[in-house]
């Protein structure tokens, strides 16, 4: 495995590997890697693949009063899964090597920009979008993975890709979850022992409105508060938001139908947790199981 800071440096690596016939996996990160970052690089392995990972903690994305100072920065740890997980590059470049004086491009997908995290963090998804974007041109990946966690930055990625014609696909890799539940998140280092310890209750909360729509119920008005009592169940919670939109385009629903999109952000003392679950609709026609011609139940 190697490493640099230089964006020149790295393209002149991955020419080398190009130039061999082989094709370039691309995992950004913002670092303090865990083992959901660790199976975003595993899964980006692969026969006649090069995986990179880039590690950034990229000041576009954080409002004024949000915590880029406190953000957990493990360098040497970073190194070590990276090297465990079967990275081939990684890629830490500087600020100024990404924002070099005088930067003064925003990337702005126009989606989603009334729903979910975005109304509350002003400005992330663009930081988000740049950066990506960014990187996109410095790696020229073949594939990019991205992480279910954080599914409204995994919607507008893709539709940037899709917008600009960026010629990469993306793969969206599953939440990890420790045994509990709980998303495995960068912050949550924030949590106390106690806050940790009631942390789950926001992804029991979302499985409940997984278990509603499966049981037939299909009023996102109903599941969102269902979703809402659930983590006031839990009252350490300051509930920021629980919506329900159409996973695709991001959307807000009233009726559920296709696949819909369930998702919470709530503060546990300092650390702001998102959470999400993906529910697929059967469509009203379809009746829920069918005999099948031989009488067995498919
Ligand atoms: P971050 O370092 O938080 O910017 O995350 C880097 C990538 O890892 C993003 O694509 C995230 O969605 C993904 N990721 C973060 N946490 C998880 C998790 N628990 N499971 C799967 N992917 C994750």
């Amino acid at each position: 495995m190697t490493r640099t800071r230089s964006a020149a440096a790295l393209r002149r690596t991955l020419d080398a590997f190009r130039l061999r016939g082989e094709t370039i996996a691309f995992v950004p990160t913002m670092g303090a890697l865990h083992a959901g970052h660790r199976a975003l690089i595993e899964r980006a392995a692969g026969p006649g693949r090069r995986v990179v990972v880039s590690i950034f903690v990229n000041p576009l994305q954080f409002g004024p009063r949000e915590d880029f100072g406190a953000y957990p920065r493990t360098p040497a740890a970073d190194l070590a899964l990276c090297r465990a997980a079967g990275a081939d590059v990684v890629f830490l470049p500087d600020p100024g090597t990404m924002y070099p004086g005088g930067f003064a491009t925003t990337v702005h997908v126009e989606l989603g920009t009334s729903v979910l995290c975005a109304p509350h963090r002003p400005g992330h998804f663009d930081g988000v979008t740049t950066v990506v974007a960014k990187l996109l041109n410095i790696v020229r990946p073949d594939r990019l993975l991205l992480g279910q966690k954080d599914a409204q930055q995994a919607v507008l990625v893709g539709r940037m890709i899709g917008d600009l014609g960026l010629p990469v696909v993306l793969d969206v890799a599953p939440t990890v979850r420790e045994a509990d539940g709980l998303a495995l998140s960068s912050r949550n280092r924030y949590l106390t022992p106690e806050e940790r310890t009631a942390a789950p209750a926001l992804y029991r909360a979302l499985q409940g409105a997984r278990r509603l729509v499966r049981d037939g119920e299909r009023s996102a008005a109903r599941v969102r508060t269902a979703v809402r009592r659930g983590i006031a169940a839990e009252s350490r919670f300051r509930l920021q938001y629980a919506e329900v939109v159409d996973a695709r385009t991001l959307e807000p629903c009233r009726r559920l139908s296709g696949r819909v999109l369930v998702a919470a952000a709530a503060f546990l003392g300092r650390a702001r947790l998102i959470d999400n679950v993906v529910v697929t609709v059967p469509a009203a026609s379809e009746p829920a199981r069918r005999p099948s011609q031989k009488g067995v139940v498919a």
